[in-house]
């Protein structure tokens, strides 16, 4: 690790115009990522800001039945919290099928949206990665590349995004909320992070001087169920293979809503927009599940170590939708 200034912002104007002032500088909430990043040589800031005392940390109703999540609430908070258990179960399922309760404690909301991928070759200094060097290659293009993503990925870029809350908040259509020198900025969740195309170290469309200050939700689709269904290596500590974010209302046997989500296939928490085209008004049959996943996957690509995704990613998205038509059968 190297050398850094650190510096406490007591508000927000102040950590804005910290960084305003040295954008190489980082913003630290709960560390859970930037501590290893820093520590591995990758993340080499001149100045860490230091954003924990600044009053972020509510989660509050909107008059329009939505919610508003400051950027500092603590993942086991959010996952916990009232608001999100009764109106949206799906953010909470995906909150604690990530990372380890000690990790959720620190791990702030907008830390999350921001944590960096968990390629291997990416944290390997002797490794060649576009990413970490730009221009210096992809080890993971002829290497071990069973954890990398399908969709959106380039030839210079496979990683997938690590987040399990970010594939929740993309299929509840969550906008984050950025302040600056010149302002606030709304951005839709699904717009934040970007493909990697030939510039895999550039994520998202944040300027360098932005600060996540908020997530907001709109209300949740009367009616509708929802579920986050995650498949991995291990039980629990592992990030994803293939997951699910999935809301569905059926409404005289046809689908009437949808919103699907995919993690651990893509560089970005993966909207699956053509796959939600082939579902509306389509009859809520197995038959129907399967179009609608083989259509989102047509543009997968695979390499040798990673191509069961794209038939996991079939079978996690019609099981997902299965379960959800049972469960809205019931109810
Ligand atoms: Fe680096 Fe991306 Fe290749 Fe991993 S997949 S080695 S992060 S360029």
């Amino acid at each position: 690790m190297r050398p850094f200034t650190y510096l406490r912002a007591p508000d927000v104007a102040t950590a804005v115009r910290a960084i305003s002032a040295e954008p190489g500088a980082k913003f630290i909430g709960g560390g859970t990522n930037l501590v290893d990043l820093l520590r591995e040589d990758i993340e080499q800031p001149g100045t860490v800001i230091d954003i924990t005392g600044l009053p972020l940390t509510g989660v509050e109703e909107l008059p329009d039945g939505g919610i508003r999540i400051g950027a500092l609430v603590r993942n086991s908070h959010l996952a916990a919290h009232r608001l999100v258990t009764t109106r949206y179960p799906m953010l909470s399922q995906a909150i604690l099928s990530g990372a380890s309760p000690q990790l959720r404690n620190m791990a702030t909301t907008g830390g999350n949206l921001l944590q960096r991928t968990r390629c291997l070759y990416f944290y390997d200094g002797a490794a060649a990665c576009n990413k970490r060097e730009p221009g210096s290659g992809c080890d993971a293009i002829g290497g071990f590349n069973r954890q990398h993503g399908v969709l959106g990925v380039s030839d210079d870029c496979l990683a997938t995004h690590p987040s399990d809350m970010c594939v929740a908040l993309a299929a509840l259509d969550a906008t984050v909320e950025t302040r600056s020198e010149h302002g606030v900025r709304r951005i839709p969740l699904v717009d934040l992070h970007r493909l990697p195309g030939t510039t895999p170290h550039r994520e998202t469309v944040l300027a360098a001087d932005e600060l996540i200050t908020a997530i907001e939700l709109p209300p949740p689709p009367s009616g509708a169920v929802s579920r986050y269904r995650k498949v991995r290596d291990r039980a629990s500590y592992a990030f994803a293979l293939v997951s699910v974010a999935a809301v569905l209302k059926v409404r005289d046997g046809s689908v009437s809503t949808v919103r699907l989500a995919l993690g651990g296939v893509a560089p970005k928490p993966w909207r699956a927009y053509a796959a939600e085209r082939a579902l509306l008004a389509a009859p809520a049959t197995e038959e129907s599940f399967t179009r609608a996943a083989e259509a989102e996957l047509t543009a997968a690509t695979a390499r040798p170590g990673n191509a069961f995704k794209i038939e996991l990613a079939r079978r996690t998205i019609v099981a997902t939708l299965r379960d959800l038509l049972a469960e809205g059968s019931a109810a």
